[in-house]
């Protein structure tokens, strides 16, 4: 969709928006749209202590337009900002509205957290009831979705109760899989297809784990769960295995972790021997990731097992008394809505999981779909499509408890974890939302640190295991969160 944009710079959220509406034809800045072409003219301008942004939207040959103000806090640039970014959304949605192209049920909102925008209306209005008001008020979100996130709200505010103050999450990475799935755009390494890098990142890695453990011990700072994820973890031998758990328990101080995962995710690299060095270990639970349980899709998406061995190795987890987590993707290669409904399905029915995530197919850059262009056979018509899916899942005694977007996920749907009454796993809502440090080991990790007023501050390791183990400087890195949990003055140059 051609659009023009006179004004500050709200490039990013008018795309993001433009992503939403209309998912199969991307956007495109022009300087300039003809009375004929479909198209739509943005214009924003800061008036006093109000933005106000127009949007004049041409489609079919006919003209709608959509207004909206904003306030912001004079002198305050993120206020501003923020003012900008809602200004820009609303208008451009009142104006597809009016056009009747409208059908996004996340109305003008279009970030990754929902629930965090939810969370800080919940605090902002003092209720639930009132902050799902204001969602639907200010964004346009559907009713649906904002009584969804109020009952993720409250699941969430449940199971923290349990979790110490300043108590964090971490999150270990093993950046190595099998073999590359076709939606993939994770920074995941085909194991083997660089000699072995897996022996020298664990090195690396232990070495990494033994710092970040010392500035949390130094710093009284107690860990509230563990993950180690990918990637596949269980792609480490059986040795490796046992020497990153037996390391991590060496290291860390776990007296208040409540919960330890490992990421099992493809069947393919499970052994019995593997789960019992979890179990031994403390781990309690154990990620086995179906993804779907149609044979013909395994092939398809490029995984190199079948829908037996994620049958075999479910049941095996659930035989140790680990938690099970596992998770589903809606929409891949040849699946229908009624194939995703009929593996949830048997895996509730057979395996009960503690935990099962309901994730959207998204045709990100970097993935093999994307190449092949899969994304352009996608079209916004199966919006809303989940719900039956998740009215059957609530009926089996599950609650959702996180959720996330991604840029186009199929049918403009979201990713929902959904968990028994008691289960639902606290190093994802830490992870998903802005309750929790997170301190992250290894390639790709991304550790946070929360700041006052809501933001948070990101730092970064290298993204892949090459530039990990060359990496020049991971002392000045560790020294920013030795600062953060000092209450050194922590400078806040990349906020979200
Ligand atoms: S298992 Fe996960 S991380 Fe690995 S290639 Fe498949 S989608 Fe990517």
């Amino acid at each position: 969709m051609k659009y023009v944009l006179n004004g500050s710079a709200v490039k990013n959220p008018a795309e993001d928006l433009l992503v939403c509406l209309f998912p199969s034809d991307p956007p495109e800045q022009v300087d300039t749209i003809g009375e004929e072409e479909d198209g739509m003219i943005i214009s924003l301008r800061p008036c006093l202590s109000t933005i106000c942004a127009e949007t004049k939207f041409i489609y079919g040959g006919k003209h709608y337009y959509g207004r909206s103000r904003v306030p912001f806090s004079k002198g305050d640039d993120r206020s501003a900002r923020d003012a900008s970014y809602e200004a820009v959304k609303t208008a451009m949605y009142r104006a597809a509205q009016d056009a009747g192209c409208a059908h996004e049920k996340w109305g003008a909102l279009t970030g990754v957290h929902p629930s965090v925008v939810f969370e800080k209306e919940f605090r902002r209005t003092g209720g639930s009831e009132r902050a799902r008001q204001a969602m639907t008020h200010r964004y346009f979100v559907h009713p649906e979705k904002t009584a969804l996130l109020a009952e993720i709200h409250a699941v969430q505010e449940e199971t923290m109760l349990s979790v110490p103050d300043r108590a964090v999450g971490v999150y270990i990475s093993i950046p190595f899989c099998p073999t590359r799935c076709s939606y993939c755009s994770f920074v995941s390494t085909p194991a083997g297809s660089d000699g072995d890098l897996i022996g020298p990142y664990l090195d690396a890695l232990c070495r990494e784990i033994t710092e970040k453990a010392a500035i949390l011990k130094e710093h009284n700072v107690p860990v509230a769960s563990l993950y180690i994820g990918g990637g596949t973890p269980t792609i480490l031998d059986e040795g490796r295995l046992e020497r990153l758990l037996g390391h991590i328990r060496d290291v860390f101080d776990l007296s208040a972790c409540e919960e330890w995962t490992v990421e099992g995710g493809r069947p393919d690299t499970l052994t019995e021997k593997k789960l019992h060095i979890c179990e031994i270990a403390g781990v309690t639970r154990f990620c086995v990731n179906p993804q779907s349980m149609k044979d013909e899709t395994l092939e398809r998406i490029g995984r190199r097992h079948s829908a037996d061995e994620t049958r075999k190795w479910m049941a095996k987890v659930k035989e140790t008394g680990m938690i099970l987590n596992t998770d589903l993707i809606y929409g891949l290669p040849g699946e229908t809505k009624a194939d995703t409904e009929d593996s949830a399905r048997e895996i509730m029915r057979d395996f009960r999981p503690e935990n099962l995530t309901i994730h959207s197919l998204a045709v990100k850059k970097g993935s093999l779909l994307k190449e092949e262009d899969f994304a352009k056979n996608l079209q916004n018509t199966d919006e809303g499509a989940l719900e039956s899916l998740y009215n059957e899942i609530r009926g089996n005694g599950y609650s959702p408890y996180y959720l996330y977007r991604q840029k186009y996920a199929r049918g403009g749907t979201e990713n929902t974890g959904w968990a028994l009454k008691g289960d639902a796993c606290i190093y994802n809502i830490q992870t998903m939302t802005e309750r929790s440090n997170i301190i992250a080991c290894g390639a790709g990790g991304s550790t946070k640190l929360l700041l006052p007023g809501g933001k948070a501050q990101r730092v970064y390791n290298p993204k892949y295991p090459k530039e990990y183990l060359e990496q020049q400087d991971p002392e000045s890195r560790d020294k920013m969160i030795r600062d953060y949990f000092g209450g050194t003055a922590y400078e806040d140059h990349t906020d979200r």
